[in-house]
């Protein structure tokens, strides 16, 4: 799962993507509304945390824009306290969710976990596929019930396999929602990621579909 975030109070942004990534999320940032705004326009994310205060433009004209052309992923308002307004602004204006300032990262963590996981069309934060469990609450994941350790890149890479299991996913795909954007990207890692993947579950439950991509599956009758 990768995220967005645009927020132009330095600490706040660290602070921020140190527990989105800890979160198993790969983040890229942008300090200011023109270069989120042309981000989130050209990139695909699975979530934006935008601030509504920016500088060069307002987090609800980067919003609106975004809505206007068709952008549909999910988004998270950071409003100041007190600003009832804002609220009601950012929802009509295509917002998914708020967390007003100041906050406990927990809170923000928490309210993402739901717009992710609501966009892919799952009701909880239990991902499931055969015997295969995977917690977003705790990146956690069994096997049988028997705990299962995997790198951050590899869990990354399980997760959205599994937000978006019996879906043929291409490669292509995986390294636009895995990577960051300043990571030098292969495609031809994810191969890799996959076989290890593999290994460690120790279920055929990740298809190869040729020429296409993988398919999250528990469906025996596949070959
Ligand atoms: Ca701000």
């Amino acid at each position: 799962m990768r995220v967005l975030l645009i927020e132009d109070e330095p600490d706040l942004a660290r602070q921020l993507s140190t527990a989105l990534d800890e979160a198993g999320y790969a983040v890229d940032i942008a300090g200011d509304g023109e270069e989120g705004h042309f981000l989130g326009d050209t990139e695909p994310y699975d979530a934006v945390v935008l601030d509504l205060g920016l500088p060069k433009m307002d987090g609800l004209s980067v919003l609106e824009r975004w809505r206007q052309a068709g952008r549909d992923m999910p988004v998270l308002i950071l409003t100041a306290r007190d600003r009832w307004n804002e609220k009601v602004a950012g929802i009509d204006a295509g917002a998914d969710d708020y967390v007003t300032k100041p906050f406990h990262i927990e809170e923000v963590l928490a309210r993402l976990r739901a717009l992710v996981r609501r966009a892919a069309g799952h009701a909880t934060n239990d991902l499931v596929c055969g015997d295969l469990r995977l917690d977003t609450r705790a990146s956690r994941v069994t096997v049988d019930g028997n705990p299962i350790k995997l790198t951050a890149l590899e869990y990354r890479l399980l997760a959205y396999l599994m937000h978006h299991r019996d879906r043929v996913v291409s490669r292509t795909e995986l390294v636009e929602h895995l990577y960051d954007q300043n990571f030098d990207r292969d495609s031809n890692t994810i191969e890799v990621f996959v076989g290890r993947l593999r290994k460690k579950l120790g279920r055929d439950l990740i298809r190869t579909v040729r020429g296409l991509g993988y398919r999250l599956t528990d469906d025996a009758d596949e070959a």
